[in-house]
């Protein structure tokens, strides 16, 4: 077993990361906790939810199951839950347990966030995208107007990742995940950026490398997050890939492509804006080849309206009166910000579609 530990504004917490953890959950929580709701999802739930009620020796343990999907990071959601922790009898000395991806990390943290003003509750992440979102301690609801648009920071008192688990993950939902590691890369490991686009992810990837990728993954994430937890500098750089990224995601309809999906063509897209505003040396090419060898929806982009796009990215929550800031990159490993009025950006854009894509 790996571990990481992580400095949250008012407490530090760690992240474990093994093979077979779902099996010693109850065992590896610090504290004891007379009353304990495991929250997941009716995918997760399956195949994971009895191992990890299972590892719990003490304490009264209740479950919740949610639909699959981003559809259940909503307000209704959020209120049955609620619902749930009262029923049970939940009270400040409860323990929420969020079982799975980021849906159920994001939504679960939320309702432990908000249920008695706040109270414990750990990740247990079962996909490689909630590496990301497992650390730093965002945690939100999606409103119909926009995604995430209520939450807040509330950290985790610990991760628990078993890697085993993500043995069950689909395809699509790997290259998902492998997004956001190859953003990380790019953020701060030039490194981890080359290793990973030099291997094939259905056979390159044995259980010592997805380790060493998830946890040099969550190093640049938290790192970054303890520079600045409540995003008013650098973590804005995590948004790598995202301007363009959540723009496809939304206007293309949710569930048409992962959020991974998304973020990549996202950072091919900063990287191809870099090169032309800061002259940037960027390896479009070996990025876009190995996202072309590895099925990543390419295609999507074609058939979306750049005027739609646009529109998408001036209301994302970085902007603001109209101008869109996008993450750039000076080299890899090395971001900065910068500002675009809509005109550039639809030039840009259409300049990107015909030359890279
Ligand atoms: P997800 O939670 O919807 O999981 C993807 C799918 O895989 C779901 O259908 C789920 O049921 C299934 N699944 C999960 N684990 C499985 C397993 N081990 N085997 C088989 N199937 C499994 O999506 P995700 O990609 O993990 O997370 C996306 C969400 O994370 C988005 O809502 C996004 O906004 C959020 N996010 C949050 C942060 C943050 O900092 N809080 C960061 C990045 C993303
Ligand atoms: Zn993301």
């Amino acid at each position: 077993m790996k571990e990481l530990s992580i400095q949250a504004s008012n407490h530090l917490y760690k992240v474990h990361i093994g093979s077979g953890l779902r099996h010693s959950i109850g065992s590896l929580i610090k504290g004891s906790y007379p009353q304990i709701l495991i929250i997941t999802d009716s995918e997760v739930a399956p195949l994971y939810l009895e191992d990890v009620k299972q590892s719990f020796s003490e304490g009264r343990v209740d479950t919740a199951v949610i639909p699959a999907g981003e559809q259940s990071k909503c307000m209704h959601q959020y209120e049955q839950l609620l619902t749930a922790c009262i029923e049970n009898g939940l009270d400040r000395n409860s323990l929420v347990v969020a079982l799975g991806g980021g849906v159920v990390g994001d939504l679960a943290g939320f309702v432990a966030a908000t249920y008695m003003r706040g109270i414990d509750y750990i990740q247990v992440p079962t996909t490689i995208l909630a590496h990301d979102s497992s650390v730093g301690g965002k945690v939100a609801i999606n409103h119909e107007q926009g995604k995430n648009m209520i939450g807040c920071f509330y950290s985790p008192t610990q991760v628990l990742y078993d890697i085993e688990t993500l043995r069950t993950l689909p395809f699509y939902e790997i290259r998902s995940g492998y997004a956001e590691i190859v953003k990380h890369g790019c953020l701060d490991n030039p490194g981890l950026f080359k290793d990973v686009i030099s291997r094939k992810l259905t056979s390159d990837i044995q259980e010592e490398v997805l380790i060493d990728h998830l946890l040099q993954g969550i190093a640049i994430k938290s790192a970054i997050v303890e520079q600045d937890e409540k995003e008013k500098g650098v973590r804005k750089y995590l948004n790598l890939g995202h301007t363009l990224g959540h723009a496809i995601e939304s206007e293309a309809g949710y569930g048409r492509l992962t959020h991974g999906e998304a973020v990549a063509i996202g950072l091919l897209f900063a990287m191809y804006v870099s090169r032309e505003k800061l002259g940037a040396d960027m390896p479009i090419t070996e990025l876009y080849d190995w996202l072309e060898q590895h099925g990543y929806p390419l295609d999507a982009l074609k058939s979306l309206n750049s005027s739609h796009l646009i529109a998408r990215m001036k209301k994302d929550k970085k902007s603001s009166a109209g101008i869109v800031n996008m993450v750039l990159l000076q080299k890899l490993g090395e971001p900065t910000m910068m500002e675009f009025q809509d005109q550039e950006l639809n030039d840009l854009l259409n300049h990107f579609q015909e030359e890279v894509m």
